[in-house]
């Protein structure tokens, strides 16, 4: 099996990676523009196997994806590249314009020009997967969960691009008959996660003994899964998945964002403990403009038509988190110089040229 992992140096890629190399043995290409979310030392694990290779390309590179696709002849491609965090969409969105649209757009044709010269078995059993988030469906109240038919509502920046992709990747399936399938996750939590999203923000600052940022009144509710469950539902997903389907992908693991952040200080209380108990640097801070209230996935599709569960509760998955994040400090110490958890994403910024 040769897969073709785009964004493979991000936090879900690299998990995803592992699991196609290490556990599954298949053959990888990943693909990977290394903007500042993406990190080589993320595969280190794969470093050196024979069935994995690496390419620095942008998925925006009509010719660099044709060259990629042409020589390393893929099974199978696993869409991931994106910018990913919403904040820094409503700080600027040029970048999502172009990766998430523009290069989804760009890797859709690239993928189409090879796969029509593909023949018998090998076209038929080509798959396109393009990995989404449940954040297009827009803010859920107190009821109610997220399914695969509810109509599309954006409210971000990023999660209007990825609107935007996943409409082109089901009309790529429509229209020219590419074999595409859909997925759309909830929020993922885990090892390898860049220091600017919640998580891996509190464990590190909470380490530090720095403020820990909480907007608004921290009752905004997420949907939470373990990076490698996820990584599991793509393999199974692109596996076994109708063409022209979407999957939600969810741990069925609904927590107010205060809850997540006290969660992980009685954790980190409890595996290093502290002068005084970390929650007390809890700070409350501006709310995100557009903050979408709730987000919660019904999983039913994925898990009666597919076989996939969850293996991970938020509280198993959490302390596997944290342990990670004591234990790997020479992976995210270098990430601070990237990202030193300024505040980003208020909606008092200048318009971007473009
Ligand atoms: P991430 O930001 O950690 O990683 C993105 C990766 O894409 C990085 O390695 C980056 O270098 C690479 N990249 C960015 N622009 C590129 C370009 N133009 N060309 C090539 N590579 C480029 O993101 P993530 O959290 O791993 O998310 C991966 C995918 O899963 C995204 O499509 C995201 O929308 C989706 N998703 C994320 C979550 C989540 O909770 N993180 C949930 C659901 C869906």
């Amino acid at each position: 099996m040769r897969v073709i992992v785009t964004g493979g140096a991000g936090f879900i890629g690299s998990a995803l990676v592992r699991y196609l190399v290490l556990e599954k043995g298949y053959d990888v290409l990943t693909i990977d523009a290394l903007t500042y979310a993406g990190c080589e030392a993320s595969l280190q694990a794969v470093d050196g196997k024979a069935n994995h290779h690496f390419i620095k390309a942008d998925i925006c590179d009509r010719t660099a994806m044709d060259a990629a696709i042409g020589s390393f002849r893929p099974d199978r491609i696993m869409h991931l590249a994106a910018e990913s965090h919403v904040d820094r969409s409503i700080t600027g969105a040029a970048d999502f314009i172009q990766t998430n649209i523009v290069g989804s757009f760009t890797l859709l044709e690239a993928a189409r020009g090879y796969w029509s010269g593909l023949e018998g078995l090998h076209k038929a059993a080509f798959r396109f997967l393009h990995v989404s988030t449940d954040e297009v469906y827009g803010s859920l109240d107190d009821e109610g969960l997220f399914e695969e038919s509810t109509p599309y509502d954006p409210s971000s920046p990023y999660s209007a691009s990825k609107a935007a992709s996943d409409h082109l990747a089901k009309a790529w399936e429509r229209t020219y008959g590419l074999p595409v399938v859909v997925s759309n996750c909830s929020n993922n939590y885990g090892p390898y996660h860049f220091p600017e999203k919640l998580i891996p923000l509190i464990i590190i600052n909470a380490l530090e003994g720095k403020a820990l940022p909480v907007y608004g009144k921290g009752e905004n509710v997420r949907d939470w899964l373990f990076v490698e469950d996820h990584a599991r539902a793509l393999d199974i997903i692109i596996e076994r998945g109708r063409v022209g389907e979407t999957y939600n992908v969810g741990g069925r693991n609904e927590r107010r964002n205060i809850d997540v952040v006290r969660r992980i200080c009685s954790v980190l209380d409890s595996l290093v403990p502290a002068d005084v108990p970390r929650e007390q640097l809890i700070e409350y801070v501006t709310d995100r403009p557009g903050h979408d209230a709730r987000y919660a996935i019904d999983a039913t599709k994925l898990e009666t038509e597919l076989g996939w569960r969850a293996q991970e509760t938020f509280e198993t998955g959490i302390e596997k988190t944290v342990r990670w994040y004591l234990e790997n400090e020479w992976w995210w110490a270098p990430l601070r110089g990237r990202y030193d958890g300024e505040r980003l994403g208020l909606s008092n910024t200048k318009p971007e040229q473009v």
